[in-house]
């Protein structure tokens, strides 16, 4: 029976490293389609909650479900990458010796394929979808270029394309604007809107201009739980968060 209708649904998730709460009754509810901001000062339990949803930390208590029918708690990472679940690490983790269109390639692969991949015949259905990701990560005039020659936000953009190439429900991105110029994180703000047309997606971030630029709905995460939630103007003028991010 479904539980929810949410995409994602987080319920009371508590997580305790030697007897300290980092996910302190944490919930969280995610709608098909959206796009939501986590913010939240450093030591809030946002990567710990990034942890949860993918399976490399197992919480202590609590419901986590994706599509209402999926209980994430009992699932290891491969099962839950498997269910469609994709992460995005702050650092780009591109494989630099080959083209960056090889790397798209592999991605579509898995890591089953990387051997075969580069030397199959790709099926039209391969080509499309090589070509469509190259386009939304605006990475079409550089597909022959070798990897390690790219920009660092350009790494970021093609280690973003490497998920999209394996179709995920639900893209997990962490910080990134991270060392990124200007232009670099507009670019990226208008990336993620454009892949948050087909996927939802989860973006942690601590660059509140980059957070603005997206205008989506934001999460603050305080001492393991979810403090305020709203737009970002909303939960910028309450007083909890203010006192959280200026240390009262
Ligand atoms: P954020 O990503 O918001 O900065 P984290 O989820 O990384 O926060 O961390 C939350 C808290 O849990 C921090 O105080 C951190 O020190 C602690 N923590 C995270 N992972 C571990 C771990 N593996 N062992 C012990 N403490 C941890």
């Amino acid at each position: 029976a479904r539980t929810t209708d949410a995409l994602l649904y987080l319920d009371a998730v508590s997580v305790s490293f030697d007897g300290f709460k980092a996910l302190n009754s944490l919930s969280l509810v995610l709608e098909p389609g959206e796009m939501r901001a986590i913010i939240g000062p450093n030591g809030a339990g946002k990567t710990t909650m990034m942890d949860v949803i993918t399976g490399k930390t197992r919480p202590d208590t609590g419901t986590v479900l994706l599509d209402g029918v999926h209980d994430l708690t009992r699932l290891d990472e491969a099962a839950i990458a498997e269910l469609g679940i994709g992460r995005k690490f702050q650092k780009p983790t591109v494989f630099e010796m080959v083209s960056v269109e090889e790397n798209i390639v592999l991605a579509l692969a898995g890591p089953r394929g990387v051997r075969a991949s580069l030397f199959h015949r790709r099926t039209p259905q391969e080509a499309r979808r090589i070509e469509e990701v190259l386009e939304i990560v605006r990475l079409g005039d550089r597909r022959d270029a070798l990897a390690g020659a790219l920009s660092h936000g350009q790494k970021q953009w093609l280690e973003i394309g490497m998920l999209l190439a394996q179709d995920p429900t639900l893209l997990l991105v962490d910080e990134p604007v991270a060392g990124m110029t200007d232009a670099e994180t507009e670019l990226t703000a208008d990336l993620l809107r454009r892949i948050n047309v087909d996927h939802t997606v989860v973006v942690v971030e601590h660059d509140m201009s980059f957070v603005r630029a997206l205008g989506v709905k934001v999460s603050v995460l305080h001492e393991g739980s979810v403090l305020a939630e709203g737009s970002l103007d909303q939960v910028s003028a309450e007083k909890r968060v203010i006192e959280v991010y200026l240390g009262r």
